[in-house]
């Protein structure tokens, strides 16, 4: 059986919608979208001073390996225009693997889970919504908990974000499964 996947997408440039909108068929034609969270407008996070975000979750499947995956997010964040200058700062759109089964990976180039998936709301609210049981692998709990327990100071989802595009997208390739 293929693992579960969960990654994030985010941007904060332009017309956020649309890239996100993009992001997501060009996932969809490398690999099976399970499902898909809402859009969450939110702040940025740990560099201020920048527009705020679109985020989403997916849950994807994927036959091969990390490393594999990652450098398909790349080509996609590349083709999406994503400029590398200046950590978290403002991008089109950032794809970004949380979990992968339960695999635990530690290199420099990949860290899964993603080293902060227990600090960030934007994370954590969208990955809930889509898996409302799924556990951490390297701690003792559900996502779910670890999300009620972060707190405000850390929070950053003011709401979410209607889409029409958003939404027809992921009720078709929804459907299509
Ligand atoms: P953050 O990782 O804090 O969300 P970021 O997404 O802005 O920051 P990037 O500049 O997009 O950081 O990525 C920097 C590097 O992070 C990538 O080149 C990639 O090799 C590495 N990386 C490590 N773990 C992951 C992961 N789980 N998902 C995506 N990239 C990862
Ligand atoms: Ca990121
Ligand atoms: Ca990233």
């Amino acid at each position: 059986m293929e693992d579960e996947i969960y990654i994030s997408l985010g941007g904060n440039v332009g017309e956020r919608e649309k890239f996100l909108c993009s992001a997501i068929k060009k996932i969809a034609d490398k690999m099976n979208v399970l499902a898909a969270s809402s859009l969450y407008e939110t702040e940025p996070w740990g560099l201020t001073g920048q527009p705020n975000f679109l985020n989403a979750v997916l849950r994807v499947s994927f036959g091969g390996k990390p490393e594999e995956i990652l450098k398909i997010f790349q080509e996609i964040e590349d083709e999406l225009g994503r400029e590398r200058k200046v950590v978290w700062g403002k991008r089109t759109i950032d794809i970004d693997i949380l979990l992968f089964g339960n695999l635990i990976i530690s290199t420099p180039a990949l860290t899964i889970p993603h080293r902060y998936l227990l600090m960030r709301d934007f994370f954590m609210v969208p990955l809930v919504e889509i898996a409302p049981d799924v556990e951490h692998p390297l701690f003792d709990g559900k996502i779910s908990d670890f999300e009620k327990k972060l707190p405000p100071q850390l929070r950053t989802i003011i709401n979410i974000k209607e889409d029409e595009t958003w939404r027809s997208i992921t009720t078709s390739l929804l459907k299509d499964q």
